[in-house]
């Protein structure tokens, strides 16, 4: 292979493209971790990481990838025999499925078509006719991302609210946290997961769980067996900022830079950012004549667009075709959807012309792997971006974004 100048575009949805900036502070000596130069660095990231979690109440962060806050979730609230209602939105909702049962939780698991989101009037329902209650938690991934569909996690919450039923609420954010409006504690959540790697425009490493009062409460009784999870020994630890074993000190460098990053642009800017950048990745398939996977427009994840192609080509063949000529990683389809769609990551440390670049690859490696399309998407996404950058659009933007 001859070598490649320029860019690599990453386009998956996660790991996602990592900003010169925080490459530059990652790049520093290890200290140590029982120093006081450490202790500073700890306390200012965990108060820092409530702002972008929208909560009061404590994070913690652990050195791992973003399945080891999935289990750190359920290890530390659930009881072996445990009933949890999880919803089956995609194939990251199968894999918390699947380590939620291996853990030995009695899993209730609500089918679903991988195009459309968990719906909050199941939730209310299956809560509402389990009046023994039975059901101990209730799991949602956010942002399904083998699928670009987001689920309404606000609608959610107020449906559990409305049932009255004690159940905790559990939320994986991982490629949504960062990207996508989100709020611990105004939506009722009671633990979140989260992970480095996405929104947080970090190399893969940390895990998150924020949690919620509700939760902590929960920690004290449940029985299933933690050891390197264990939430109290790290909060206990971290009450003073410190760790209960070696953190991953270098992404904690990284993790003060992307905190200081989003808080220089605002959450709400972010948020907003990310949901002009789907709308043009949209406009672009719809003007290829491709149909995009999720159905719901109301569910269109910001994040992320996953691309179906026409009956008889191969997801895969075009990625490869994209990856050799251009250059640019794209997402590949999951599970059951292995060849039969890609995913184009608009998330991160991300801009207008990045998308520009992107979508100009993908229109032509459709043209280059024969896959039946009409041309024309990339001006269709150019002369969106272009007409909505007026500035008071882009303030109104912002605030339909907070809505
Ligand atoms: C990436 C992702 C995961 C898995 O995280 P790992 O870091 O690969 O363990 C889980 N859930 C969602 C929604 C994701 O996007």
């Amino acid at each position: 292979m001859p070598p490649q100048r320029g860019r690599h575009f990453l386009q998956i949805p996660g790991p996602t493209n990592v900003p010169d900036r925080i490459l530059r502070v990652l790049n520093a000596p290890t200290i140590d971790h029982r120093g006081p130069e450490f202790n500073h660095l700890a306390s200012g990231v965990l108060d820092g990481l409530k702002g972008i979690f929208r909560t009061s109440g404590p994070v913690v962060i652990f050195p791992a990838s973003g399945t080891g806050a999935w289990e750190a979730a359920l290890v530390n609230t659930l009881t072996p025999g445990d009933k949890v209602l999880m919803f089956e939105t995609g194939q990251f909702a199968i894999l918390w499925r699947d380590l939620a049962e291996r853990l030995g939780l009695d899993v209730d698991f609500v089918p679903g078509d991988w195009r459309t989101g968990a719906d909050p009037e199941t939730v209310e329902e299956r809560l509402n006719e389990d009046r023994e209650h039975k059901i101990k938690a209730v799991c949602v991934v956010h942002n399904e991302t083998s699928t670009g569909v987001a689920s309404r996690i606000k609608e959610i919450g107020e449906a559990i609210g409305r049932s009255g039923h004690p159940a905790l609420f559990m939320v994986d954010t991982i490629s949504s946290l960062a990207s996508i409006d989100y709020r611990q504690d105004e939506w009722g959540v009671d633990v979140t997961v989260a992970g480095s790697q996405k929104g947080l425009m970090l190399p893969p490493g940390l895990a998150f769980n924020g949690i919620g009062e509700k939760a902590l409460k929960a920690a004290k009784s449940a029985r299933l067996a933690r050891s390197y999870w264990d939430w109290e020994a790290m909060l206990t630890m971290n009450a003073d900022g410190w760790f209960p074993y070696t953190p991953a000190t270098n992404l904690l460098y990284g993790l003060r830079e992307a905190i200081a990053m989003l808080d220089e642009e605002g959450l709400d800017k972010v948020f907003a950012r990310h949901a002009r950048l789907g709308e043009a990745t949209r406009r672009a398939v719809t003007t290829w004549g491709l149909e995009i996977l999720c159905r719901n427009q109301a569910e269109y994840s910001a994040s992320l667009t996953a691309v179906m192609v026409p009956e008889g080509c191969d997801a895969d063949a075009l990625r490869r075709v994209i990856l050799d000529a251009f250059n640019m990683s794209l997402g590949n389809g999951l599970g059951k959807l292995k060849g039969r769609v890609f995913r184009i990551g608009h998330l991160g440390d991300f801009n207008d012309l990045m998308l520009a670049g992107t979508l100009s690859g993908v229109e032509m490696g459709l043209a280059l792997a024969g896959v039946p399309h009409s041309k024309g998407g990339v001006a269709a996404a150019l002369d969106y971006l272009a007409g909505t950058l007026k500035a008071g659009e882009v303030v109104e933007m912002a605030g339909r974004a907070r809505a």
